[in-house]
């Protein structure tokens, strides 16, 4: 019972170091060990494995005009959503403020960027109740899919999804933009 009890304690804790408080997302500390996990085992097995940067668009605004605490909702509402949505060996991990990186283990860049879709068009969709201001706020977010290859370091895959990302906010934003 002692030693349940302390494996439990142990992986709450684990959870919690792991996580960011606000959104639930995974943090940063646990991205890399993670993704170079899966690197190495892409080099071995040839599995495939797929990154998205997602940013949300214009936020800026959605804090500058409902203020800080409706922003926070509207993040996390929208990691929320991103959760029912991703498989359960995938993940979200807040990269910066309103920046979230997505890791899809053993899928490749068509299938990325069918989830990239999907999530787009599910964050659209919201409607986020901001009470003080008695209205609902939408948010649209834009996405860089990409996938590991062998002539690039994980780290190069990420700042690689990053561009993608910002070419969809050049296209006009709320959009996925995939490259390879
Ligand atoms: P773009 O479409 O080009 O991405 O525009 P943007 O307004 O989303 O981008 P910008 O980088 O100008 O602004 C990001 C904003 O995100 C600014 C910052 O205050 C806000 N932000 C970052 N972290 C948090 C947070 O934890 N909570 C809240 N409420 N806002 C945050
Ligand atoms: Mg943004
Ligand atoms: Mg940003």
């Amino acid at each position: 019972m002692r030693t349940e009890f302390k494996l439990l304690r142990d992986e709450i804790s684990e959870r919690i170091k792991n996580q960011d408080p606000l959104t639930g997302a995974k943090n940063r500390a646990s991205m890399l060990p993670t993704f170079h996990e899966h690197y190495a085992l892409f080099e071995r097995d040839k599995q495939d494995c797929a990154l998205a940067m997602l940013d949300l668009d214009h936020f800026k605004h959605i804090n500058d005009t409902y203020g800080h605490s409706s922003g926070d909702k509207v993040l996390s509402t929208v990691v929320e959503c991103v959760k029912k949505l991703l498989r359960p060996y995938d993940s979200i991990y807040r990269y910066g403020g309103e920046e979230f990186l997505l890791f899809m283990p053993d899928t490749n860049l068509e299938q990325a960027e069918v989830v990239a879709e999907r999530l787009r068009v599910s964050i659209a969709e919201l409607r986020i109740p901001i009470e003080r201001f008695q209205t609902e706020v939408q948010v649209t977010a834009s996405f860089g899919v990409t996938v590991f290859t062998e002539s690039r370091t994980v780290e190069e895959s990420i700042d690689l999804a990053d561009e993608a990302m910002y070419k969809a906010k050049a296209a006009g934003r709320n959009r996925v933009i995939a490259e390879v």
